[in-house]
């Protein structure tokens, strides 16, 4: 009897801790469906938010804290976006080719990657920018990268040939991950709607392509035309906005796809 009871003294502490436990599995479904059903406020503007705020009973903020967060997409595609050239961890500038009119490949590489980016955002993308020299970062240094997180990887380029003698788009692959290549056609066709000439071919000498392909993670890298070339330079420097919504629509319409095909 007297053992009895001191167990169940004992025990009373530990009542507490249990019910603790007990509420917080509870909570926890809760707090992942007041989530998901905030999943839909993508991209509204401020005024949109207020409304959907008010039909929801939640304050514009807590909607607004949700809608900066990529995790709470709904079947989002993660796409992974990486600058040619620039700096790598020791601090080394690598600009790129040379345009027609004597600015680096790498401007205008960080540049077109800043509209690629927002336009897939605005497509429901979840995209990762590595702004870095990921060539010199890999070959160099030693870096590794994890691509495993991303649907696609998409490394940006321009093109430069002796003099300026080539024009046009090229679209390349590793051959250790070809298996399909609808996505890089996709682009590639939306492409020479604009420039005239796009072509995709294989080449395994790229150090990125090949590191993107063996971990089992479809890539292509991107020469979007030739920069020292003046007639594709002009007409580049004349459809940027362009070019970089069809590379970003074609992306996003033929991964979709993919994923269709897959399910
Ligand atoms: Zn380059």
């Amino acid at each position: 009897m007297h053992k009895v009871k001191q167990t169940i003294s004992r025990s009373i502490p530990y009542l507490g801790l249990l019910s603790a436990l007990i509420c917080l599995i509870i909570s926890i479904p809760i707090a992942l469906k007041t989530l998901k059903d905030y999943r839909i406020y993508q991209h509204y503007s401020t005024r949109q938010l207020e409304i959907i705020a008010q039909q929801s009973q939640a304050t514009p903020q807590e909607l607004q804290i949700i809608d900066i967060s990529n995790q709470v997409h709904d079947n989002p595609l993660h796409i992974a976006l990486i600058t040619g050239h620039g700096t790598d961890i020791h601090g080394f500038y690598d600009s790129g080719a040379v345009a027609f009119d004597m600015s680096y490949e790498h401007t205008h590489i960080q540049y077109i990657a800043t509209l690629i980016k927002a336009n897939l955002e605005t497509l429901g993308g979840a995209v990762t920018l590595f702004d870095e020299n990921v060539y010199r970062n890999i070959k160099y240094h030693g870096a590794l990268y994890d691509f495993s997180p991303y649907d696609f990887v998409i490394e940006i380029h321009f093109n430069a040939s002796e003099h300026g003698l080539y024009s046009g788009t090229q679209i390349i692959y590793n051959t250790y991950n070809d298996s399909d290549l609808t996505v890089h056609y996709a682009v590639s066709n939306a492409l020479q709607l604009i420039t005239g000439n796009s072509i995709v071919y294989s080449d395994d000498e790229f150090i990125t392509q090949q590191t993107i392909a063996q971990q089992g993670i479809p890539s292509m890298l991107l020469e979007v035309v030739h920069i020292d070339n003046q007639s594709d330079y002009t007409l580049y420097m004349n459809h940027q906005d362009a070019i970089a919504q069809a590379i970003s629509d074609s992306l996003v319409t033929s991964l979709k796809a993919k994923e269709a095909r897959s399910k």
